[in-house]
C-alpha cells in the first residue's frame, strides 16, 4: 500500500540552500520513500525567535510505503545525520523536516501531529506546497490556497 505525503524542509545554518537541496534528494534514497515532486526554494524571515539568519524553505511530495510514525522517524534520523541539534524552541537549525500531510489522515498521538499544526498559518509552507499541489486540501482546515490568503502579509522570496 503506498501513500502520498508532503514534507516541509527548512534550514538557516551552514549553507541553507545546499542543505535543503541535498535533503530533497536524500528523501529519494530512503527505503520506502520516493520523491515525486519538489518545489522551488524560498527565503523567509525567522518566526518566534527573531535574532537568527533567514530560512530557506521548500516542500517535497513523496510516495511512501512507510506508516506515518515510521516516516516521521525517518525524517528525524535524516535531520540528525545533517547535524541537527535542538537547543531551544524555534532555534536556528541546519535542517528541519516536518511531515506536513499524509494522505488525508488526521492524527494526533505518539509524538506525531498530522496535518502539521502550524502549516496553515505559514506562507513558507503554503506557497511551496501550492506550487506543487495547487488543489491541495488540508484535512480539518480546508483549501491550502484559502489558508494562503490569510498569510499575505508574511515576507517570502522565491529564489
Ligand atoms: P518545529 O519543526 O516545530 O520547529 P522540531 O522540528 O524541533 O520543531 O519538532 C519538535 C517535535 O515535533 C519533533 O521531535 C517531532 O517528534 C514532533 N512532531 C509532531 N508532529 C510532527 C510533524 N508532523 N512533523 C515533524 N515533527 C513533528
Ligand atoms: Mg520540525
Amino acid at each position: 500500500m503506498t501513500h502520498i505525503a508532503f514534507i516541509g524542509l527548512g534550514s538557516n545554518l551552514e549553507n541553507p540552500q545546499a542543505q535543503v537541496t541535498h535533503a530533497m534528494q536524500a528523501l529519494d534514497t530512503l527505503p520506502g520513500v520516493s520523491l515525486l515532486a519538489k518545489s522551488s526554494l524560498y527565503r523567509s524571515a525567522p518566526v518566534g525567535y527573531l535574532d537568527q539568519p533567514d530560512f530557506i524553505n521548500a516542500v517535497a511530495k513523496v510516495q511512501t510505503t512507510l506508516p506515518p510514525i515510521a516516516l516521521l522517524q525517518a525524517m528525524l534520523a535524516l535531520e540528525q545525520q545533517n547535524g541537527r541539534t535542538r537547543e531551544f524552541l524555534n532555534s536556528p537549525r541546519t535542517l528541519d523536516l516536518d511531515v506536513l500531510l499524509y494522505d488525508d489522515l488526521q492524527h494526533h498521538e505518539h509524538g506525531l501531529t498530522v496535518p502539521h499544526p502550524q502549516m496553515h498559518k505559514r506562507a513558507f509552507v503554503l506557497l511551496p506546497l501550492l506550487e506543487i499541489a495547487p488543489e491541495c486540501i488540508i484535512p480539518g482546515v480546508g483549501r491550502a490556497s484559502d489558508a494562503m490568503q490569510h498569510c499575505r502579509d508574511q515576507q517570502l522570496e522565491k529564489l
